[in-house]
């Protein structure tokens, strides 16, 4: 059976959403990645002036002066001077938003100026004693600690082993050796960084997924499925936040909503109608609300609730005519018409000072007394709670 034109349309965009979460989801971990070899610089630079500050006063007595010990300790500075500004700033920049560019110029520079160190080290002092070993070792302390993709490690790795190139100039290695010390080292830097590296990946992938599916799974359970707007759950969250906030607002008020005769209202037209009104007047509560209120909820089956900061009377009342006119203009023909020809809604409002509230329910109660008063009244009403004192 050949496939509907609509389910081709839905295949394709499953395929793009797919691709996109995955470029989503690479720049996320690239992006991590780039942090984590931040945050490694800190103890590396700690070792590193430890050690330079060593080779640097063995050095300094032992060495004839000439232009190569001369770029030996320049070097040997720059690189002190990187390590103790990682350490004085590696706190700031792991917390700022940097750009992903930016935190990979950091990382990159840091190790490609200590390689260049080091390889001069290595020319110098194999220059006069022919010592190999300590190069291995940086190597391979440069495939483990920093989390180097292919491209980041062969392109360190090419500099110094050009310089290593230079020792066949100067005679002090056999070509063998030359080629030998180049491979092995090379091959092995490379191996052990791409092995790192994508093992890194994984683990931060799977990190990730999991974080995005918590998210998801945070927004399902405090979202109505049926409007958008929040559930009853999401309300109550929204509300204990604002004691988290460091600016607190100075009045809290709840406008309660009830649609007016919702059973007559499925009754007549259907349960299937009857959601469609509910999703029209969640689609009229956002219209009106959502730039001047916390948040919007269904807090029952018809009842809906909003919360709103630092409103006047006059405000709440302006906004609640606001909705009564928006659901007007939807003109739903009510289930039962005693009141009205077309739907209506009752309003219980109530306010209070915030450093007064002691509980979300207490606020909530009010607004809903006032709601229950509204319905008395004989519905399509809105009636604000007042303290009597
Ligand atoms: P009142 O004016 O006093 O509020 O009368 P009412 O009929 O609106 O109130 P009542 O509490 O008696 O009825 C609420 C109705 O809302 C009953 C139920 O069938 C309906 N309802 C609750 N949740 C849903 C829903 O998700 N979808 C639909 N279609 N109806 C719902
Ligand atoms: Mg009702
Ligand atoms: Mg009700």
């Amino acid at each position: 059976m050949k496939k509907s034109r609509f389910e081709l349309f839905d295949a394709l965009k499953n395929l793009f959403n797919y691709r996109n979460n995955n470029q989503y989801f690479h720049s996320q971990i690239v992006y991590e990645i780039a942090k984590i070899n931040i945050r490694r610089l800190l103890p590396i630079s700690l070792l590193i002036i430890a050690l330079t500050l060593i080779v640097f006063f063995m050095k300094l007595f032992e060495y004839e002066y000439n232009f190569y010990t001369f770029v030996f300790f320049v070097l040997l500075i720059l690189i002190l001077i990187i390590s103790v500004f990682i350490i004085l700033f590696e706190h700031k920049i792991q917390n700022s938003d940097m750009k992903l560019s930016t935190l990979q110029l950091i990382y990159r520079t840091y190790w490609f100026l200590l390689i260049l160190l080091i390889a001069a080290l290595y020319l110098i002092d194999a220059y006069t004693t022919e010592k190999m070993a300590s190069l291995f070792a940086f190597y391979i302390l440069l495939a483990t600690i920093p989390i180097l993709s292919f491209w980041e490690i062969f392109s360190l790795l090419v500099l110094p082993n050009v310089l290593t190139g230079f020792l066949l100039y100067f005679r002090i290695i056999t070509l063998r050796e030359t080629i030998f010390t180049i491979l092995i080292y090379f091959l092995v830097s490379v191996f052990l960084s791409v092995f790192f590296y994508n093992t890194f990946y994984e683990h931060v992938r799977t990190k990730q997924r999991l974080l995005d599916l918590n998210q998801k799974l945070e927004i399902i359970s405090i979202t109505d499925p049926l409007t958008g707007v929040l559930n009853r759950l999401g309300f109550d969250q929204s509300f204990r936040k604002l004691w988290t906030l460091p600016i607190k607002p100075k009045t809290l008020s709840i406008i309660s909503i009830d649609i007016d005769f919702f059973k007559p209202y499925n009754d007549t037209f259907g349960h299937q109608k009857g959601d469609e009104c509910l999703m029209l007047i969640a689609l009229a509560l956002n219209l009106v609300f959502r730039q001047h209120s916390i948040c919007i909820a269904r807090t029952g089956g018809e009842e809906f609730a909003v919360l709103l900061s630092d409103m006047s009377d006059e405000e709440l009342l302006v906004l609640t005519n606001n909705l009564r006119n928006e659901v007007a203009l939807l003109e739903i023909e009510a289930g039962n018409k005693s009141v009205s020809e077309k739907l209506t809604l009752s309003f219980g409002i109530a306010s209070h000072e915030f450093s007064k509230i002691s509980s979300w329910n207490e606020l909530y109660e009010r607004s809903d007394h006032a709601l229950y008063q509204a319905k008395n009244a004989g519905r399509n009403k809105v009636v604000m709670y007042k303290e009597i004192i």
